[in-house]
């Protein structure tokens, strides 16, 4: 049973969870066999939460509890008050913890699997996301993530993402809010909104555009070829994906995963969706995004000391380098 603590200084919370050092590790995944996320291995995972079915009459795609979850067990209670303790606050760990399995196929990948199965998958994302965000009693915010590669912390190499709901929401996720607030009061309009139409504009940093979104090689990238993928259209959360902009993330997100990996050599990477917390009463002020980041260099003593990133490739580099990828891929 997990449990959350919160730093008495810095108002970090910290999920402390010994059940997860107990965690299959497979990042290579040279075993199928024995893959929990492989066709045939099902009852390893328990039943399905929700799942997306082939013509054929098998799953496509499939949500199901994590057996090693963050958070668990969450009750419909609203969530309890924090317990005051001699070094900080405690908070009993209810959340929620699934993971989507993207494909029957052990050796999927994001970047190069059919669009159609992307879509699927994508709208899994969004149809677990919704079912987690309606409990807005329990949680306060949800994350949805993909790890990808060793370095990028996933112990299982057959694709899958992960999303989580969780009873708190951290200063760093506040802080993000709070400045996005306090842009839309300065300026009357949505900073990110903003920041799109000047990158546009001056396109050093474009990388990719589609009807619905456009990715960047953010300004302030903290690592070699991060990259945001954004919205056109203003909106909040990811809960407001309509079907028509997840046709076109599905054909956008594979043709850049499939760049990232052409360009930096199939980096390990983190891809996490950015959306507001559920409690959220400044919708004009926030814009969700996919924050992809690569896993090719480790923060070290001066990034602890200091909260600051050291990024050693120019973004306006990492954008050229990647159009160059896409044109290259569109040439096949
Ligand atoms: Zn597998
Ligand atoms: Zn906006």
């Amino acid at each position: 049973m997990s449990e959350l603590r919160q730093d008495p200084i810095t108002s970090e919370w910290v999920i402390v969870s010994p059940g997860r050092a107990a965690r299959p590790k497979d990042p290579h995944g040279n075993e199928p066999a024995s893959c929990p996320f492989c066709p045939g291995n099902e009852a390893l995972t328990g039943e399905a939460i929700d799942q997306m079915l082939r013509p054929d009459g098998r799953w496509q795609v499939r949500a199901v509890a994590n057996k090693f979850p963050l958070l668990a067990s969450a009750s419909e209670e609203p969530a309890a008050a924090p317990l005051a303790t001699a070094g900080g606050l405690l908070l009993a760990g209810n959340g929620a913890h699934e993971v989507i399995v993207e494909t029957p196929d052990h050796r999927g990948h994001l970047g190069t699997m059919p669009v159609a199965d992307a879509r699927q998958a994508l709208a899994m994302y969004v149809r677990r996301y919704r079912a987690l965000a309606s409990h807005s009693r329990q949680y306060a915010q949800v994350v949805l993530f993909r790890n990808h590669g060793e370095r990028a912390g996933t112990s299982l190499a057959h694709p899958h993402a992960q999303i989580a709901a969780v009873p708190v929401v951290s200063p760093v996720v506040r802080r993000r809010v709070a400045s996005q607030v306090a842009y839309f009061d300065t300026h009357r309009g949505c900073g990110t909104c903003d920041a799109l139409q000047r990158e546009l504009q001056q396109r050093d940093r474009v990388v990719l555009q589609s009807a619905e979104f456009v990715s960047v090689a953010p300004f302030a990238a903290a690592a070699p070829y991060q990259l945001h993928v954004i919205p056109r259209r203003h909106a909040a959360g990811f809960a407001d994906v309509d079907d028509g902009a997840l046709d076109d993330l599905a054909q956008h997100l594979t043709r850049l995963l499939a760049a990232l990996r052409a360009a930096a050599a199939d980096p390990d990477y983190n891809l996490v969706v950015l959306s507001a917390p559920l409690d959220l009463v400044h919708r004009r002020a926030t814009h969700w995004i996919i924050d992809i980041r690569p896993r090719l260099s480790t923060p070290a003593g001066f990034e602890f000391g200091a909260g600051i990133a050291v990024n050693s490739q120019l973004p306006e580099a990492a954008a050229q380098l990647m159009r160059a990828a896409l044109r290259a891929g569109q040439a096949h």
